[in-house]
């Protein structure tokens, strides 16, 4: 396929932010796809050249991509420079300029559609695996040659996709839905290819077998090494009674809830990798978790599932997630491994020795776990009370919280226990202490707009509009203007720390009304968790929108109480969480 003939349908998804036109222009365009590019096109309009964990960088960053671009059109760093001051966008920055070395500009070019799709690809490819010394130059040199090869609306999507830029505004669960339409003609099977996306994390593949082998193929894939599997999330209540009514089973487990990063681990004999709840490979930040996987899980291939907790060897207790947070790193890693000590605190198993356990029932996996976790200082299975009492399950709870944690997750131990990857049903369900006093409840939304600060905060946002994500309708709904909870830093920093998903209009999937208008956009990247004081039905947010009714639900007074880099933006709190705390709220008046 013609890369040009890729760019017409990104032109055609810029201009739109229906999702439904979104789901038709993209069905277009994988109709036309063929097997050996079906894949590259699904990572392509999601901004990426590969699947997420394969942990495939181009590592070409502004200051690079604007050398390239110098370099291609034959003028000073500086040129580029100014014209990126101008109009903000390297994208626009590389349609005007590259062309100008060709005498006569875009007019005179003769290479127009010669780049396709495959050598797109194979170019960035290129650029991504040059490692080592002289690496910078190879990457730049490719990325100029690439684009004085391209016409001048290629060098814009070229510039943007080689800077992670594309800003389509299309999503995963979007990409799916348009392959249901352009493969099976209606949605009725889509739950199969959003269940295989989920246990094999990887867009481009599933496309590639429905497209080779249809929905059968796709039935079949299965969970393998070293792929990660999309964790499986909880559901919150707001009455702890309600954790017995709404978790199907008669005797429940409440386990520990740690405040730490969801890891997942792949053991294959000695090699551990392990993997983000984002599904990035952070291997390399714990080593300690490495080792001990790698020696005491008394099993040749394994995928567990687990928590990651900075831990106070001294005073034998957990710390907070702020801790931890400072084992992110790429560089100083031992220094911070033991600075920052950790323990992997182990409560599933989702594979073994060849075999998948997903669909084994929440006691049995549990089973297994005990038989292969050997105790260790870095390694631990999860502390649990199993009970049909709920009076145990409080006292456990309550004990969860004298000891600094963050509350428990509640398990349901009903045969149809299987582990559901990816999705928040009620087979667990999160309980926090915030949940337990009406004034406060917090939620992690999402970042899609900022209004301008005036007097004391102006240069910076004044407010920012957040959302939650309905995971149905694959869009961000609007539930708050968050202005308080900021210290004067943090509030300094907004601009600064929301830079890179600034957009210049309202980004696609974002459902906003007129009233909560925003002064910046932003695309739906940044969570934060918020508190508030209740859930009130409103005509100015979008979040559960009664079309008939015209109106939503928002969170009153928010207050801002972290970000929180550890999820993706479809891992924010979802609209139907929102109405179900509305609801709760509700039955308690
Ligand atoms: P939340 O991030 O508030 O939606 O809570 C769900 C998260 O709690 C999971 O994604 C895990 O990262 C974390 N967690 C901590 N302890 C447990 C546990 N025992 N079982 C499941 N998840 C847990």
């Amino acid at each position: 396929m013609k890369f040009s003939r890729l760019i017409r349908s990104f032109e055609k998804l810029e201009k739109t932010s229906s999702r439904n036109a979104m789901i038709n222009v993209l069905a277009e365009l994988i109709k036309e796809a063929t097997m050996k590019n079906i894949d590259k096109i699904c990572y392509f309009v999601l901004g990426e050249i590969d699947a997420g964990y394969k942990n495939i960088h181009l590592g070409i960053g502004d200051e690079m991509a604007k050398s390239a671009i110098a370099l291609a059109a034959g003028v000073n760093k500086q040129k580029v420079e100014e014209e990126m001051k101008e109009v903000g966008d390297l994208g626009e920055v590389a349609y005007k300029l590259v062309g100008a070395k060709q005498k006569g500009g875009e007019d005179f070019f003769t290479f127009e559609d010669a780049l396709s799709v495959e050598t797109v690809h194979t170019g960035l490819l290129k650029i991504a695996t040059a490692v080592g010394s002289g690496s910078q130059e190879i990457k730049k040199k490719a990325l100029a040659a690439m684009l004085e090869s391209a016409n001048p609306k290629e060098r814009r999507y070229l510039a943007r996709l080689a800077t992670g830029e594309i800003r389509l505004g299309v999503g995963d669960m979007t990409v799916l839905d348009a392959l249901a339409a352009a493969f099976l003609g209606s949605k009725k099977n889509r739950a199969d290819l959003e269940h295989a996306y989920n246990i094999c994390s990887d867009i481009g593949y599933v496309a590639k077998v429905l497209a080779k082998r249809g929905l059968e193929g796709v039935r079949r894939i299965r969970i393998a090494l070293n792929r990660p599997i999309r964790p499986m999330l909880a559901q919150r209540v707001s009455e702890m009674s309600e954790i017995m009514e709404k978790i199907g089973s008669e005797v429940v487990a409440a386990e520990e809830k740690y405040d730490g990063e969801r890891i997942q681990a792949h053991k294959e004999g000695t090699k551990v990798k392990l993997f983000s709840r984002r599904l990035t490979d952070v291997t390399d930040q714990f080593p300690e978790v490495v080792e001990s996987v790698s020696k005491h899980i008394k099993a040749e291939k394994a995928i567990l599932d687990g928590e990651v907790v900075a831990y106070d060897f001294d005073k034998d207790v957990f710390c907070p997630f702020q801790k931890l947070m400072q084992r992110r790193r790429k560089y100083n890693v031992k220094e911070y491994t033991e600075k920052i000590p950790v323990k992997y605190m182990l409560f599933d198993i989702l594979y073994i020795n060849g075999k998948s356990y997903m669909r084994k029932s929440y006691p049995e996996r549990r089973k297994k776990l005990e038989q292969i976790v050997e105790n260790e200082k870095y390694i631990d299975i999860t502390r649990r009370v199993t009970s049909s009492e709920l009076k145990e399950i409080d006292e456990f709870f309550q004990d969860c919280i004298q000891r600094c944690l963050e509350g428990m997750v509640c398990k349901s131990c009903a045969d149809n226990s299987y582990y559901r990857a990816g999705a928040r049903e009620w087979l667990w369900i999160k309980w926090k202490e915030s949940y337990a006093s009406d004034l406060s409840d917090t939620l992690d939304l999402v970042v899609v707009g900022a209004y301008a600060g005036k007097g004391k905060r102006g240069g910076t946002y004044g407010a920012l509009l957040c959302a939650a994500y309905n995971h149905d309708e694959d869009m961000f709904q609007t539930v708050c203007k968050l202005g308080t909870g900021f210290s004067d830093k943090q509030l300094g920093r907004l601009p600064d720390k929301l830079k890179d998903a600034k957009r210049d209009r309202p980004p696609a999937r974002v459902l906003v009304t007129k009233e909560m208008e925003a002064d910046y956009w932003f695309a739906p990247k940044y969570i934060l968790e918020v508190r508030g004081s209740e859930i009130t039905e409103s005509p100015a947010h979008t979040c559960n929108w009664r079309e008939g009714e015209n109106r939503g639900l928002a969170l009153r007074f928010p207050r801002f109480e972290r970000w929180r880099p550890g999820k993706a933006s479809d891992q924010a709190t979802s609209v139907q969480e929102v109405a179900g705390m509305f609801l709760g709220q509700k039955m308690e008046k």
